[in-house]
């Protein structure tokens, strides 16, 4: 950490000069100024216990001893970063069902990890809209929020805005340290997972690889990244950073919530939040304001896979509910054989696969999104299915507008029926010309506080229920939007993972704000469109400054 400040300290000298050369002005002196972090995933009841834990102890420090205050928040649905990213960052409610769907319309899909597709939504939804980072700088993020400097975000990613050659060479500075800590980081993560290898072997193997590459790729290098920019940002005076920490969030996708790995993130996570007061409080006259913030919590879950042989979702369903009636008639094998059969037959083909099997696995579900591909996406005979976490769209594409559950009746007489009633299925969600329906176990529910379906007992259940209205009213959610919480195996995620979020369990739904002393945030924030107009007033009054 010295020998950050001492790198900080010469980039800030490289500022100034730059400053000078270019006769430009200091930051100006007569605004408050915002920082928000994003602990991306963590749930208030995670933190809570990862408070209790000591996994957070700068948070800690932050609620008990400084005055900043914890405000609880529920984030509507889906329970997805986009979703609340466009909603915080421009005050906008945002047709985004998923973090990969598809839309009609345009027919085509998004897919927020391919190149293009945020900064498409962005243009699209936020059109017009003063962003709250407009100005300043954003990274991990989904969308820039406006911000000028945003060379890491999804949006930006193949297309970097930042100007200027100075101002490159200022930030050469930073990124050449990133370079050289991460390196002998790096190299010092490969030595000791070799060292466990030769004294352990058969616990280093079923470890897997994907811990030390999430962890190399993740932790060392973006954190690190992430904390230096923003330092350099700091001490520069910017006037609005918003960075994503998304440490916690992969882990616990990868392990589970409350997995002690995902806590060792959140504690990498802290540690970093506590750089960067540090910086703050070194820099007293920009009076940047601190908001550690999350937009969405995880639920612990099955993947799908493994309830049925290693298929995906996508081509499970396919052959289980819309076999055309002709292919019944010629083979009418009975359903739950036929299953059984597949399931043997893919458990031989995956089952107890070496380590070599393994990783090519591994290949398989990580990196087609690495390469621009969308994965989990398959379409027969005009029926589109997008599998997308615990979540899953079903597109009956020859109609642009979304179909009503009456019309899909018509079409498929028992669909919606006995989809509901399959295996790692909790509820599918329709439309009908009196607003949403939840179709849970073969019975279809209205959804009100009088017909609260699954959601019933829930204490929180106004909520769910507005969450649900909220994303039926979206045009892009699916004729269907299937999910897999509260299936009767439990939990269940569409993709390959063990932690997962989009649904409405208490978990996902509910996370939390800390703000500095005197911040006036709504006293009850149930809906991240209440954030924008308070982070909004930073730009106003750097504007009437
Ligand atoms: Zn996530």
């Amino acid at each position: 950490m010295a020998f950050d400040d001492l790198v900080l300290g010469l980039q800030h000298l490289v500022d100034r000069l730059v400053r000078r050369l270019r006769l430009g002005p200091p930051p100006s002196r007569s605004r408050r100024r915002l920082l928000i972090v994003q602990i991306d995933g963590l749930s208030r009841a995670v933190l809570e216990l990862g408070v209790a834990r000591g996994c957070a102890p700068f948070l800690s420090r932050l609620i008990h001893g400084r005055g900043y205050r914890l405000h609880p928040m529920s984030v509507g649905m889906p329970t997805s970063t986009p979703a609340f990213q466009m909603a915080a960052m421009y005050g906008v409610r945002p047709d985004i069902p998923g973090f990969h769907y598809h839309d009609k319309r345009r027919r085509s899909d998004v897919y927020f990890p391919r190149r293009g597709d945020a900064a498409l939504v962005e243009a699209a939804q936020a059109a017009g809209r003063r962003g709250i980072v407009e100005g300043g700088s954003t990274y991990g993020c989904v969308f820039t929020g406006g911000a000028a400097n945003n060379v890491f975000n999804f949006a930006m990613l193949k297309r970097p805005s930042g100007s200027g050659l100075l101002r490159a060479i200022s930030a050469f500075i930073v990124l050449a340290w990133v370079l050289v800590k991460g390196v002998f980081r790096t190299a010092s993560e490969l030595v000791r997972a070799l060292l466990r290898l030769v004294a352990d072997p058969v616990t280093e193997v079923a470890r897997g690889w994907k811990w030390l590459f999430l962890k190399i790729g993740v932790s060392v290098w973006l954190r690190q990244l992430f904390t230096l920019a923003v330092s350099r940002d700091l001490y520069a005076g910017v006037p609005a950073i918003y960075v994503n920490y998304l440490d916690y969030d992969v882990f616990a996708h990868a392990f589970g919530p409350r997995h002690r790995r995902a806590l060792r993130a959140l504690r990498r996570v802290d540690r970093s939040i506590r750089q960067l007061a540090r910086v703050m409080r070194r820099v007293p006259e920009y009076e940047y304001d601190l908001y550690v913030l999350s937009d969405h919590g995880q639920a612990l879950c099955t993947p799908y896979g493994t309830l049925v042989g290693g298929q995906p979702f996508a081509r499970h369903l396919f052959e289980e509910f819309f076999i055309p009636a002709h292919q019944h008639e010629v083979a009418p094998v009975h359903p739950r054989g036929r299953r059984l059969v597949h399931g043997i037959q893919a458990y031989r083909r995956h089952a107890a696969p070496g380590i070599w099997q393994r990783f090519v696995n591994y290949l398989e579900s990580d990196f087609p999104w690495l390469l621009g591909e969308p994965p989990r996406a398959r379409e027969r005979d005009g029926v589109r299915i997008i599998a997308a976490g615990p979540n899953a769209f079903v597109y009956f594409l020859d109609s642009e507008a979304p179909l009503a559950v009456e019309a899909i009746d018509r079409r498929m007489p028992s669909l919606v029926d006995d989809l509901s009633r399959g295996p790692g299925i909790g509820f599918v969600l329709t439309r009908s010309v009196d607003g949403p329906i939840c179709v849970w176990r073969g019975t279809r529910y209205r959804l009100g506080l009088d017909e609260p379906g699954p959601f019933g007992g829930r204490d929180d259940l106004p909520l769910v229920l507005d969450g649900i209205r909220d994303l039926m009213a979206m045009p892009s959610a699916g004729d269907l939007v299937i999910y897999g919480n509260d299936a009767p195996e439990g939990n269940v995620s569409y993709l390959s993972e063990v932690g997962a979020h989009a649904g409405p369990s208490a978990d996902e739904l509910h996370t939390f704000v800390v703000a500095p002393p005197g911040a006036r945030l709504p006293s009850l924030i149930t809906h991240p469109l209440q954030l924008y107009p308070h982070f909004a007033a930073y730009q106003e009054a750097s504007r009437a400054a």
